[in-house]
């Protein structure tokens, strides 16, 4: 199947207040021309340079996001047009985004990152760290940055069990979070979900599945 066959066959079977992320990480422009042929705007790129060079090149109305993890003295080259950061694990990480979000004039929407798989190399912040960073005071003076939500990725496991229980678990955490009143907090974004797993994701609660594979072929 095309790469536009596979686009639109996923658009199809997501529920209306699903957001698809076209993740098009390692792929030459052309491959995500297709794609934009086919009527995708959002793609989602995990290096932020392999992710500017393809802004530059790549009409402008498209929405680029970052979903890998991010080196802060980077986040300036993305400063000036990244629509969302999936990735964000810090309180520093997110100081310096609103650094350069003001240096551009702009505000930028974050996700945090959420650990929630078994393996210890996947990257985010478990719950007690996500509590600090939402009573800091230093969040409530970021005028330049909107937390809209949270992401999360699963263990890579066969076992469906343990990675429906992780989506939950991330949807209950959003559950929570969503009654806060922080001006600059205000979660409507729930990221997970790749190809192996978007479908479950989605009966778990994600308002956003990241995918790559099953559009682009494998890398
Ligand atoms: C690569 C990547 C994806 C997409 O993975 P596929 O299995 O190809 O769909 C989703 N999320 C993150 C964070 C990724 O790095």
């Amino acid at each position: 199947m095309s790469i536009k066959e596979n686009l639109l066959k996923i658009k199809s079977s997501l529920p209306e207040n699903v957001t698809l992320v076209a993740v098009s990480k390692t792929k030459p422009v052309s491959h995500l021309m297709e794609a934009y042929a086919a009527g995708q705007r959002i793609f989602g790129e995990n290096k932020i340079q392999e992710m500017t060079e393809k802004w530059e090149q790549m009409p402008k109305d498209i929405k680029w996001q970052m979903i890998g993890h991010i080196q802060t003295n980077k986040v300036k080259f993305m400063a000036p047009y990244v629509s969302l950061i999936h990735g964000v694990d810090s309180l520093k990480l997110l100081e310096e985004i609103n650094k350069q979000a003001l240096k551009n004039d702009r505000i930028i929407n974050c996700l945090l990152q959420i650990h929630i798989a078994e393996e210890e190399t996947k990257f985010g912040i478990n719950e007690e760290e996500l509590e600090d960073l939402l009573a800091s005071d230093s969040l409530k003076k970021m005028n330049n940055i909107k937390i809209i939500g949270l992401m999360g990725m699963a263990t890579f496991t066969e076992n469906q069990n343990q990675i429906k229980k992780e989506f939950q678990h991330l949807k209950s955490i959003y559950e929570k979070l969503q009654s806060l009143n922080i001006k600059n907090c205000k979660l409507d974004t729930l990221s997970m979900g790749m190809s192996g797993d978007y479908q479950l994701a989605i009966a778990c609660g994600s308002t956003m599945v990241r995918i790559g594979s099953t559009i682009f072929g494998g890398r």
